[in-house]
């Protein structure tokens, strides 16, 4: 990677992280969760609104470090009238990019929102960090399978 473009990942986390979108809760969500990172301390509370397949909505509310408030707000845009499918694709993706993990194929039309998360992926080389920018993600899944439960995930 070069300079410049490491620069410009860092302002784009920067300012996701000061100035979060879609950081409020949803009024009729359909889906809830919360995700726990013990070892940062971030919090996380992730509301969907799920529509047939579709997401119609989805927002985030909570208290964490820049890095997993700019991964919940990046994550937010990208899954915004997404499928479910589709969104699982992105967080399998998301996934391997911030561990290293194998990388799945994709379809083309969700190229464009994989390059919108490329700026998180810097944390690979700090394994800490990688919880923070995957927690929110875990909540999005916890919150799939829990629906209006609001079940609580940790990192271990
Ligand atoms: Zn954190």
């Amino acid at each position: 990677m070069n300079d410049d473009l490491r620069e410009l990942y860092q302002d784009i986390v920067l300012d996701h992280g000061r100035h979060p979108r879609n950081f409020h809760a949803l009024e009729h969500p359909t889906h809830v969760a919360r995700g726990h990172n013990p070892l940062c301390g971030d919090r996380i509370t992730v509301y969907l609104q799920v529509d047939g397949d579709k997401i119609a909505d989805v927002s985030f509310e909570g208290r964490g470090c820049a890095i997993s408030t700019a991964a919940a707000s990046l994550m937010t845009e990208v899954l915004k009238g997404k499928t479910i499918a589709a969104a699982r694709q992105l967080f399998a993706q998301f996934h391997a990019r911030v561990t290293g993990g194998e990388l799945s194929a994709l379809p083309e039309a969700l190229e464009e929102d994989v390059e919108r998360l490329e700026p998180l992926t810097g944390v690979r080389a700090y394994p800490v960090r990688v919880k923070c920018a995957t927690l929110p993600w875990r909540a999005f899944e916890a919150a799939l399978n829990s629906g209006l439960a609001g079940d609580t995930i940790k990192t271990e």
